[in-house]
């Protein structure tokens, strides 16, 4: 597939004053931004002044998709740097269902190793087993021996999943610190020196911050069905070692970047032989997000520390004189909360039904059939649904033809696929924003860990029935909302250009390794090249 566009031609190009071919960068930084959806980086364009508006000048493709279904972190992180859809990398979700491991929980985290015993899928060890295709970093390290893989980020899976196999330092929060999976290297001084600073910040309350007359445009509480909280006048004060507060916060993305700094400095990034990559996921925007929504001023301060936070690192790596590139993109988008939205006139925003969830869905449909058991397993945020392997094959049967008959006759149902029906999709060939949603969905399959049938809730309808936990709006659909995120490149001295013809982020991967002349295999990842310039995108 390939639309490409004559108008990419500036990407990466040296600006006139420059030399005609410069040599590639010694240091790729790919950001992840995570829920940072490209409704909200339009929205907010205008108001930035720090390192997004910097990105922003470089070559800016308006309409980048994580073009898959089921939008979340894991399949998100994983097209980042891999080229690869989630058909292609096996990680269909944050979690999918394993009905023939030994454990109870027949649950699976998506970077977690299941086998490992006395774990569960909450309580597990990190591994990047699940993942079925090298990196960019795995492929750098085996090209130049000398090449360092290093991942940094709020989130376990997604660190994991944009270092893949074969990482020097992969280091991400787990709630309290700074952790790392890995055992093949030295503990950098930086890790317990940020540990340290992260750890005497969260023992001292912090008080609230100052929003700019913008963001006070957007304080005005909403009162949030489920049981939840108002939402929509926050300002980010928090008690003494409040850590759920601290990672809904700005400042879970400060730590990361400052962790990050000290490892370019401490490994010397970007001043080896060979080029480097590190990876930089920043979980906050997704946190809070889900704590806030998206059109309060929670995002708003959000989204201007986040501006000056990545301002403030770029100026390291400029102070460091490092040849270095920028990629930033997300690994889904997101949507606000729908009582905010109704408000705002979106007329069909809505929480869904609690009886649609599996756990009642599937128990109420084998009561019917007269069987035991819960019938159907699978999570709250829809999607991939799983019938029970202990019921007889014959009552198998019975139960995925009454529950895809049930799903399909709710009204908060827009679609619902068997795997058979999935299976047998091509893999779709157009420019993602008209792939069908039963192509959404074949990009997000995967035989032996996919679910019996798919469930495709409305436009609009957010999965969320119980507000009483916290979380209060989500993204994972199959909408634009979820799919269309930014992708940035930037490159100190480089021309920037729009591009406004859609791209996917599988195209990122082999767009840097172009850019860094690292040569990849015929058809090896499903993405291209991004460049209308044949030194970059080889023919
Ligand atoms: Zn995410």
């Amino acid at each position: 597939m390939r639309k490409f566009i004559a108008a990419a031609a500036a990407l990466f190009t040296a600006a006139p004053a420059l030399a005609q071919t410069p040599p590639p960068p010694k240091l790729l930084v790919v950001i992840s931004v995570d829920q940072f959806s490209a409704n909200l980086f339009d929205e907010y364009r205008p108001q930035f002044t720090g390192g997004l508006a910097r990105l922003a000048s470089g070559t800016d493709f308006r309409n980048g998709y994580q073009s898959h279904a089921m939008t979340e972190t894991c399949p998100g992180h994983s097209t980042i740097l891999t080229g690869d859809h989630p058909a292609r990398t096996g990680i269909i979700g944050n979690n999918w269902i394993d009905q023939s491991i030994a454990r109870a929980d027949k649950i699976v985290y998506c970077v977690e190793d299941e086998r490992a015993p006395g774990t569960s899928s909450t309580h597990y060890i990190v591994s990047p087993e699940h993942l079925l295709v090298p990196t960019l970093g795995d492929v750098m390290k085996s090209h130049w021996s000398g090449s360092r893989n290093v991942a940094v980020s709020g989130k376990d899976r997604a660190a994991v999943m944009m270092s893949g196999h074969n990482a020097d330092q992969r280091w991400y929060w787990d709630g309290k610190q700074f952790t790392t999976d890995l055992s093949n290297a030295a503990v950098p001084k930086v890790v317990p020196k940020v540990n340290a600073a992260v750890a005497a910040a969260l023992s001292q309350p912090r008080p609230a911050l100052e929003p700019s007359p913008f963001c006070q445009t957007k304080a005005r509480a909403v009162p949030v069905q489920g049981g939840g909280q108002p939402v929509g006048a926050g300002r980010f004060a928090r008690a003494a070692g409040d850590a759920t507060a601290l990672r809904a916060s700005p400042e879970i993305d400060g730590d990361t970047l400052a962790l990050a700094a000290g490892l370019v400095d401490e490994m010397q990034l970007g001043r080896g032989a060979a080029p480097d990559v590190l990876s930089i996921s920043l979980s906050a925007t997704d946190y809070v997000g889900h704590t806030y929504g998206t059109e309060g001023e929670e995002m708003c301060l959000q989204l201007t520390e986040l501006d000056r936070e990545i301002g403030d690192f770029l100026s390291v790596l400029d102070s460091r004189g490092i040849d270095y590139a920028v990629a930033l993109t997300a690994d889904h988008g997101g949507k606000d909360i729908p009582e905010r939205e109704q408000l705002a006139g979106v007329g069909d925003a809505a929480r869904v039904d609690a009886s649609l969830n599996p756990a009642v869905m599937g128990k109420k449909l084998a009561t019917q059939l007269g069987l035991s058991g819960p019938g159907l397993l699978g999570s709250s945020s829809f999607g991939d649904m799983y019938v029970d392997r202990q019921l007889q094959a014959a009552d198998q049967k019975r139960l995925l033809d009454a529950a895809v008959a049930a799903y399909r006759a709710q009204p908060q149902v827009e679609a619902v696929f068997t795997a058979a029906q999935i299976a047998a999709t091509p893999l779709p060939t157009t420019s993602p924003d008209r792939w069908s949603i039963i192509e959404r969905v074949r990009e997000s399959y995967r035989a032996g860990r996919s679910g019996d049938f798919f469930v495709v809730l409305k436009k609009d309808v957010t999965p969320i029935a119980d507000t009483s936990h916290g979380y209060v709006a989500t993204h994972g659909s199959v909408w634009d909302y979820d799919r269309r995120v930014p992708m940035l490149f930037w490159r100190p001295g480089f021309r920037g250009a729009t591009v406004t013809a859609p791209v996917e982020t599988v195209d990122i991967m082999p767009t840097l390794a172009a850019l860094i002349e690292l040569p990849l295999a015929a058809g090896s990842v499903d993405g291209h090249c991004l460049d209308g310039t044949p030194a970059f995108c080889p023919r």
